[in-house]
C-alpha cells in the first residue's frame, strides 16, 4: 500500500478531514474495492445500516428557458412546439395526485421563462400550499432563485423570505453542475455561477431553510474539478450546517449538445459516490438518485457511500428526455425490496429525515427525527 493511501485510511478510520490533494489521489489512483470499502466506514458510522427512501412526485411547471445549458435536454424555446407552461388547474390536479398517493413530498423544479414573471412561480408555491397544507414542497434551484433576483431586481433572501411564508419548505440541489469556472463557463457560461450558487444556499440555510447539493459529472470535468466543488460545498456546511444530501448526477447525453460525449461508466458512477462520501464529512447524506444511476447501480451504490435511494418519483422528465432508461416511476413495495437485497434496512423519511409512520387507513405522520449518528 503507497504512504499516501496508508495515511488517508488512518485519517478516515480516526475520522479526520481529508484534504484536496488526498481527494484527487482517491478519485484518480485508488483501486474502486479499495474506496467502496473505506466510503462504507464513514456511510456505517453516520447511518449504520440504515437506506432511507421518500414517497414523493415531482413537478416540472415549465420547460421554456432563457439558458441553454449544453447538457440539458428538458429545455424548449419560448415558440417551441414542445415548449410548455402549466396551468394553475393542472398543477393543483398534480398536488392532487401527490397528495392522494400517501406523497410527503413535491419536488418543484423547471426552465427560466422569458416572460412569466417572479409571481407567477409564487403562485405556484401558494396554490399548492394553500391546498396541500401538509405536502412538504422542495423548490426552485439556486440558479431559478438567481433569475427571480435578476426579474425583480429584489434580493435572493427578501425572495426566500417571501416563498418561505408562502409555504416553500426546502431548496433542492440542482444547478449546481461544476463550480469551477473553467468548466462552468463551457456549459452553462450564462447562468448563475459557482459563487452566486453557494450564496442562495447560505441564504436559505440562515432562514432556517434546508437544501440540498448536486454535482453533474461525467461530462468535460477533471478530478480536480469535482474535489474543488465538494469542498466548496464542505465549506458552506461548516459554516451554515444547512445542507442534508449530496447528489452526484451523472451526465446523460442523450439530446444534449454534448452527445458526443460517452455515458459515464458504473465504475465511474461507483467512485464519484465513494469518494463524494469520503471528502463531505460534515454531510449527513450521500444519494444514489436511481433515476439517474439506474435501479442496479443505485442498488450496488449502497455498499460505496450512499445511504439514500430518493423516492417513488413519478412524472421524471429531465433525466428521461436526456436518455435515462430507468422507469418512471417504482412503487414503495419495489423500493423497499431492492433496498433488502442490498442488504440495508429500509427506512421511509420525509424530506427533512424525519422517519415516516404509516398507519392502515390514515395518510401518515411524523415519526423521530433521523440524524445522522455522527
Ligand atoms: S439546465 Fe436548467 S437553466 Fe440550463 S437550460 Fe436546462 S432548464 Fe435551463
Amino acid at each position: 500500500m503507497s504512504d499516501v493511501l496508508a495515511t488517508i485510511r488512518d485519517k478516515v478510520h480516526a475520522g479526520k478531514r481529508l484534504s484536496f490533494d488526498e481527494g484527487v489521489f482517491l478519485d484518480t489512483s485508488v483501486d474502486l474495492h479499495t474506496l467502496g470499502e473505506l466510503a462504507n466506514v464513514v456511510r456505517e458510522r453516520k447511518n449504520g445500516n440504515v437506506t432511507y427512501f421518500n414517497v414523493n412526485e415531482h413537478l416540472n411547471p415549465t420547460n421554456v428557458c432563457v439558458y441553454r445549458c449544453t447538457f440539458c435536454a428538458f429545455r424548449a424555446d419560448l415558440k417551441s412546439e414542445k415548449g410548455y407552461v402549466m396551468s394553475d388547474e393542472q398543477i393543483v390536479a398534480r398536488g392532487r395526485e401527490a397528495w392522494d398517493r400517501g406523497c410527503t413530498e413535491l419536488h418543484i423544479v423547471g426552465g427560466l421563462h422569458h416572460q412569466l414573471p417572479y409571481e407567477w412561480y409564487l403562485n405556484v408555491i401558494r396554490v399548492l400550499h394553500d391546498k396541500f397544507p401538509d405536502l412538504h414542497l422542495k423548490a426552485w434551484t439556486a440558479v431559478e432563485w438567481d433569475w427571480f433576483a435578476r426579474m425583480t431586481g429584489r434580493s435572493t433572501k427578501e425572495l426566500l423570505a417571501e416563498m418561505q411564508v408562502a409555504g416553500l419548505g426546502s431548496l433542492p440541489g440542482g444547478g449546481a453542475e461544476i463550480f469551477h469556472t473553467d468548466i462552468r463557463s463551457q456549459i452553462c457560461e450564462h447562468k448563475a455561477d459557482g459563487d452566486e450558487w453557494i450564496r442562495v444556499h447560505r441564504e436559505a440555510h440562515e432562514l432556517g431553510l434546508r437544501s440540498n447539493a448536486t454535482m453533474l459529472y461525467g461530462h468535460i470535468e477533471k478530478a480536480e474539478h469535482r474535489i474543488d466543488h465538494m469542498i466548496r460545498l464542505r465549506e458552506l456546511q461548516d459554516r451554515t450546517g444547512g445542507f442534508q444530501t449530496f447528489i452526484p448526477l451523472a451526465f446523460h447525453p442523450e439530446n444534449t449538445r454534448l452527445s458526443h460525449i460517452p455515458k459515464a461508466s458504473g465504475m465511474m458512477d461507483l467512485r464519484v459516490m465513494a469518494v463524494s462520501r469520503l471528502m463531505l464529512d460534515n454531510f449527513p447524506h450521500i444519494k444514489a438518485y436511481w433515476v439517474m444511476l439506474g435501479i442496479q447501480t443505485a442498488q450496488v451504490a449502497q455498499s460505496y457511500g450512499a445511504d439514500d435511494i430518493d423516492g417513488t418519483v413519478v412524472h421524471e422528465k429531465i433525466y428521461h428526455e436526456a436518455g435515462s432508461d430507468s422507469p418512471q416511476e417504482m412503487t414503495v413495495d419495489e423500493i423497499r425490496r431492492l433496498i433488502v437485497e442490498a442488504g440495508r434496512e429500509p427506512i421511509e423519511r420525509d424530506t427533512l429525515y424525519h422517519e415516516v409512520v404509516r398507519e392502515t387507513g390514515k395518510k401518515w405522520k411524523q415519526g423521530r427525527k433521523m440524524l445522522a449518528l455522527a
